[in-house]
């Protein structure tokens, strides 16, 4: 569906060029303080098997009740994804033994999801932008842990993680590079964060991708497709579809065919292994669980979710771009994160009456600020000079009690040492001199001491430059550039 954009590369192999082809299977665990049939919790780091219930562990006769607050979690997702909801839903049993699901099958949904199709916008660095069809977005319950590690003929089992609420979201086969590949996860992961259903944590696990990869020659029909499993780093996504298919056209152009099959990333390795032959659907022998009703709900209560939605990235740099006349790169960085976008808004004082200049405030958040926390690998929210400070900090600016240049030493002091911006101003003396009196009798002292300088800056106005500086530098960084200037040339005749 997409239109060719820079970022689909063509691969050069032996024999031509060839064009690759992803689609991912997203695995989103579910924010909610319980499991998805089960009142246990889903907190993280427990001692093992702190967290199961009598239903986690599959003991005879006990029966799963859906989670509404899953559910809702799930509708609201759909809603951010602009995906069709299903007012009807079923849950079915996917069969097959892992020593850390009890219960002996996984209950998922398979023919009939809560969402449907829908679409994901991507933007990347260069501007370019294109967008990522979601197939469905389904729930079903996560495994337990095995733990190799703890004794030396043993392996033990951890059910904490067991019946955790999972999102499995589909996307269709429209990727094209290993770029927007992670681009994309990385787009998806912001909408989780902002609509607070999935944390988007992909060290603890809350976000793994099953990474789908094909390769064909540019205009055929799609190739066979490997699937690597869980992936649970954007950046070995990445290195996964590169290895992989680079592996696959190795094979085509040595006149081997490639098998379905699943298949490991190794990280330390950096390339993918094969683990097993693929199995079929069918495999499986899903059907409907019949331990639950359909799931059903009304259009009623879709509306009502949507009506709660936050404002989304995509509508927040649209609005940051119109109202406060932001570039689109500057306004993708601010959304990227809604704890940076929200703090940008805290420091324009947008609900204040003195609105202040929405480009000024986003150079300082993002070149300032940002370049500061990430210098200190700092969080938005541990950063030591906050939105009002940096509020103030920009009117000292705006209303020219202080040079853009001493507003840096300023920012400086605030980070270290905290304080009331104007207050410091005052008490250290950092006011920038606009009085053309004080200026004056340093201008007459340059340019008495640089006869030479004024004969050169008279056969070239630009040389001008030279004396502002001087002046910056004897005044502190005080004096105001564009008295500087103006008075300059009026001394030397320019
Ligand atoms: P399965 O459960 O068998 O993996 P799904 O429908 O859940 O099937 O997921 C299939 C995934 O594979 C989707 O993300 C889809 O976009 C992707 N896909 C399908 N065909 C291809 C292909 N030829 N090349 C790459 N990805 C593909
Ligand atoms: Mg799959």
């Amino acid at each position: 569906m997409n239109a060719p954009v820079k970022s689909s590369k063509l691969i050069k192999g032996a024999t031509g060029d060839w064009e690759v082809v992803i689609g991912l299977e997203i695995h989103a665990q579910v924010t909610s303080k319980s499991k998805l049939f089960s009142g246990a919790s889903t907190e993280f780091g427990g001692d093992p098997n702190s967290h199961v219930s009598l239903v986690d562990a599959a003991m005879p006769g006990m029966l799963p009740v859906i989670n509404e607050e899953c559910v809702a979690q799930a509708v609201r997702t759909g809603l951010g994804l602009k995906a069709r909801i299903n007012l009807s839903s079923v849950f079915d049993r996917k069969n097959y033994f892992y020593p850390d699901l009890p219960q002996g099958y996984q209950i998922s949904q398979y023919k009939s999801p809560i969402v449907g199709e829908g679409t994901v916008i991507v933007d990347l660095p260069e501007g370019e932008t294109f967008s990522v069809g979601i197939e469905r977005l389904h729930l079903e319950q996560d495994a337990g842990k095995l733990l190799h590690d703890q004794h030396p003929t043993m392996t033990f089992v951890d059910l904490n993680r067991s019946g955790v609420a999972l999102m499995e979201i589909v996307s269709k086969p429209d990727l094209r590079s290993s770029e927007q590949a992670k681009a994309y996860v990385s787009k998806l992961r912001t909408i989780l964060r902002y609509l607070g259903t999935c944390d988007g944590d992909m060290e603890k696990g809350s976000l793994r991708a099953d990474v789908n990869v094909s390769v064909r020659r540019p205009g055929e029909p799609f190739g066979t497709r490997c699937e690597i499993k869980n992936v649970n780093s954007i950046r070995f996504i990445g290195q996964a579809i590169d290895y992989e298919a680079r592996r696959q056209i190795g094979i085509i152009e040595d006149g081997g065919v490639i098998e379905q099959e699943t298949r490991l990333f190794d990280a330390g390795k950096g390339e993918t292994r094969s683990m097993r032959s693929k199995e079929e659907a069918h495999d499986y022998r899903y059907f409907p669980d019949p331990d639950l009703l359909p799931l059903e709900f009304t259009q009623a209560y879709v509306d009502d979710l949507e009506a709660h939605l936050p404002e989304l990235p995509d509508e927040k740099k649209a609005r940051f771009i119109s109202d406060f006349g932001l570039k689109a790169d500057d306004a993708g960085v601010l959304v990227s994160e809604r704890e940076s976008a929200d703090f940008y808004e805290a420091v324009l004082g947008t609900l204040a009456d003195k609105a202040r200049d929405g480009k000024l405030a986003a150079n300082w958040v993002i070149n300032e600020l940002f370049g500061r926390l990430n210098k200190e690998g700092k969080d938005i929210a541990a950063s030591p000079v906050s939105a009002a400070q940096l509020g103030a900090i920009i009117d000292l600016i705006g209303e020219g009690t202080i040079s853009g240049k001493i507003a840096k030493d300023l920012f400086e002091i605030v980070w270290t040492e905290g304080g009331d911006p104007r207050a410091v101003v005052e008490a250290r003396g950092m006011k920038q001199v606009t009085d053309l009196g004080a200026i004056e009798k340093v201008v007459d002292d340059i340019i008495a001491a640089n006869p030479d300088k004024v004969a050169q800056a008279q056969a070239k106005p630009a040389m001008v430059g030279w004396f502002v500086g001087q002046v910056m530098k004897s005044s502190g960084g005080k004096a105001n550039p564009q008295a500087v200037n103006d008075l300059l040339k009026a001394k030397l005749g320019l």
